[in-house]
């Protein structure tokens, strides 16, 4: 057992929807992130996979207290949450690969990639992070109506039962219902 008291809070998440993990005023001991349905976190010592956390535990709630631990034993050193700031990932300009880095390039996925690029090609959204990372996974999109970006599933994105996704594409209102449905043929059917 862990006599460990190392008080954690969880600070807001980078663009990739990896949460940094904070000790005292702004010390970061790591960040965590999940992928599928398993919980990584990413430290001086580089990424571990800590797979799924216990029936009925949050993800984030096992990853800090697996931080905590680690910070304690001093197997990790902690960064000033500024300096993470500063080193995060930011958009690109320019295309983004088919696949994300961690999404093997298998036929299934590779066609799961082209689905999603068309898809977001006929909706008006542009992928400027990364490449497909699979339906349940973050995403950051710009949205070619209104200039928005933000995190996005694929899920949200790709419809249901033959049916367009949701004409409300994103909080701050986009440009309106009407523009939208003008704009995609497929809210015209
Ligand atoms: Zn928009």
């Amino acid at each position: 057992m862990s006599t460990t008291t190392l008080k954690t809070r969880i600070g807001e998440p980078d663009i990739e929807c990896r949460y940094p993990v904070i000790i005292g005023q702004d010390r970061v001991i790591g960040q965590a992130y999940r992928w599928h349905r398993d919980w990584l976190v990413v430290t001086s010592e580089g990424e571990h996979n800590l797979r799924r956390p216990p029936t009925g535990a949050k993800g984030i709630d096992m990853a800090a207290a697996y931080l905590a631990e680690e910070y304690a034993a001093g197997r990790v050193t902690a960064v000033a949450l500024e300096q993470l700031r500063a080193d995060a990932p930011k958009p690109l300009h320019g295309p983004v690969p088919l696949l994300h880095p961690r999404m093997p390039a298998s036929a299934r996925n590779i066609a799961g990639a082209h689905t999603a690029f068309a898809g977001l090609t006929e909706h008006h959204w542009r992928a400027v992070l990364h490449g497909f990372p699979g339906s349940d996974n973050p995403w950051y999109l710009r949205c070619e109506l209104c200039g928005w970006s933000g995190v996005r599933y694929w899920s949200h994105h790709r419809g249901r039962n033959g049916q367009p996704p949701s004409i409300y594409r994103h909080d701050g209102g986009c440009v309106g219902a009407e523009k939208v449905r003008a704009l995609i043929p497929a809210y015209q059917k």
